[in-house]
């Protein structure tokens, strides 16, 4: 089968650990390599003074025992090695606007119950719309892991529709059309543009059930890598590539910026489709197709504040909190410098030493790339005195416009950090600094999309820009990029064996 061939990944984001514990288990030789001096892209945390902050991803949905996400972490080793933390089932999301919170409850009938009694009249319509939720996340067989009932079809038309579009047509009440998109944070949604089937897929997973990874998300990270090592493979980091090197037929390894070569008899890159196609110089890339992936708009950057909180001075929020200015969570990513923010989430990471009180927090607001412009080339540390003041009038505004909701939040702090686009440009090449990459977009439907192959035989893609960003879409994304080695069907029954 696998012959012990070599791949080469590039990148040790999840995209590109997954793919390397698929193909390490199935008996492939896995190298990858990291640019970064530290494993998993978005999944890096990072600890400061004694308190532990997570700069990606802050919480998981579909991972009870026997959901999708249980059983791919089941397969990929990971979910002995992590410990998960439920939020509050009836409040896992709240979402305020227009002066009211809105809690989202796990499960279909508690949701709909929820909601069903701050709108009673939208009763049947909140059935209709969530049974519409369900069916398109049921229907790629992909996300709900259900090969025999997938309905392919239906998921195609709501890849096609916008999310608003199709919320106009359900409800008749303002504020709910509002509300039931209020956590559009999470996949940065945009109006007219966003399908309608990210929303549902986004939606169905968290509310399986919603939990946050006690220590954080970079146990994932380490435990990915070493199941890698236990089939052995290696992940070296501090090894940027520079260049995958093809002749006129094929690629034949990378070479990284240090110039050694890593021979590979395939490549997979989980690096930003954009990087990745700087790094191969051959005729069979044409420049219609870099043209148009150069083109594909990406999904806004973000602004954190990282909050670092007095000794049990702040009690633990065991939900995620969403809130907005006007009385719409759209078009946040529009702003002029007076506005911003017009949204904001602001979360707790869990501590399980004291499961009362925060440690530590963070509070996340939309924020353009082209706001940064004054600093584009330089790199973190050295950007500047005007960069931090910068940073720090931002984090001011932020933390005011969020104690109006949290009075004496200020009070509570020890310390707080924060990070820019420009940071996860830094840390993880994305471009633009785009927190979940490339953006789908109704409007342009195959156009923005990347796929996992390319036009060199043995050269594929990885990551959040394949098929979705977030736990579940990029290891979705691994299992169709390694579906190329092993066969969709291998992998599936594999999944099940694991799941025994
Ligand atoms: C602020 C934020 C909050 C989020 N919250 C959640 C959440 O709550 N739940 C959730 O499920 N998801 C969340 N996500 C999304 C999720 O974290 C990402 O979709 C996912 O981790 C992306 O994985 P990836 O492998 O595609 O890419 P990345 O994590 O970007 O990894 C790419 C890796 O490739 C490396 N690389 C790039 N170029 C090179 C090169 N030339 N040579 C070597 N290495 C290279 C980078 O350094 C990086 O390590 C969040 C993301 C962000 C930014």
């Amino acid at each position: 089968m696998s012959d012990n061939k070599k791949v080469v990944i590039i990148g040790s984001g999840l995209g590109g650990l997954a793919c390397g514990t698929i193909l390490a288990k199935n008996g492939y030789h896995v190298v990858v390599l990291e640019q970064g001096a530290q494993i998993g892209g978005c999944l890096q945390c990072f600890s400061r003074r004694g308190a532990r902050f997570e700069t990606g991803m802050h919480f998981v949905g579909s991972a009870a025992k026997g959901q999708t996400l249980d059983s791919l972490l089941n397969y990929l080793e990971v979910r002995k090695d992590i410990t998960l933390s439920p939020l509050n089932p009836l409040a896992y999301d709240i979402v305020s606007l227009a002066g009211q919170n809105f809690c989202f409850a796990n499960g279909r009938e508690a949701y709909l119950e929820q909601m069903s009694q701050y709108f009673p009249k939208e009763k049947d319509n909140l059935n209709k719309y969530f049974t519409l939720v369900e069916n398109v996340a049921g229907a790629s067989s992909l996300h709900s892991l259900k090969t025999a009932d997938s309905d392919e079809v239906l998921n195609m038309k709501y890849q096609m529709v916008s999310i608003n579009e199709v919320i106009d047509e359900i409800f008749n009440d303002e504020l709910l059309k509002n509300v039931v998109v209020g956590n559009l944070p999470l996949y940065a949604a945009e109006k007219d543009k966003t399908p309608f089937a990210t929303h549902a897929f986004i939606t169905d997973f968290y509310n399986q059930s919603a939990f946050r990874i006690v220590g954080g998300s970079d146990v994932v990270a380490v435990s990915l890598k070493n199941t890698i090592e236990k089939y052995g493979g290696m992940v070296l980091t501090n090894q940027k590539v520079e260049k995958i090197v093809c002749d006129e037929n094929k690629a034949s390894g990378v070479v990284s910026h240090q110039d050694t070569f890593f021979e590979a008899d395939y490549v997979i890159s989980d690096a930003h489709p954009e990087k990745t196609l700087e790094m191969i110089d051959s005729k069979l890339i044409r420049q219609s197709f870099r043209n148009r992936i150069q083109a594909i708009p990406q999904t806004v950057g973000g602004f954190s504040v990282y909050l670092h909180f007095n000794e049990n001075a702040v009690p633990y929020m065991n939900s995620n909190f969403y809130s907005y200015n006007g009385t719409s969570p759209w078009n946040c990513e529009y702003y002029t410098s007076e506005e911003w923010p017009k949204g904001w989430l602001y979360m707790h990471f869990c501590n399980s030493d004291n499961p009362k009180y925060a440690v530590s927090g963070v509070i996340l607001s939309y924020m353009q790339y082209s706001d940064l412009k004054p600093w584009f080339g330089t790199k973190s540390g050295h950007r500047g005195s005007d960069y931090e003041k910068f940073k720090t009038e931002k984090a001011e505004k932020l933390l005011s416009t969020v104690e109006r909701q949290f009075p004496g939040l200020r009070q509570s702090l020890k310390h707080y950090y924060t990070s820019t686009p420009l940071t996860y440009y830094d840390y993880t090449s994305t471009k633009d600094g785009s927190m979940y990459g490339i953006a789908k977009d109704v409007s342009l439907g195959a156009a923005c999309r990347v796929p996992h192959r390319t036009r060199i035989p043995n050269v594929f893609q990885t990551g959040q820009n394949i098929n979705s960003h977030g736990i579940l879409g990029v290891i979705v994304g691994s299992i169709v990029t390694c579906s190329e080695f092993l066969t969709a069907a291998t992998i599936y029954q594999q999944i099940r064996e694991a799941n025994q």
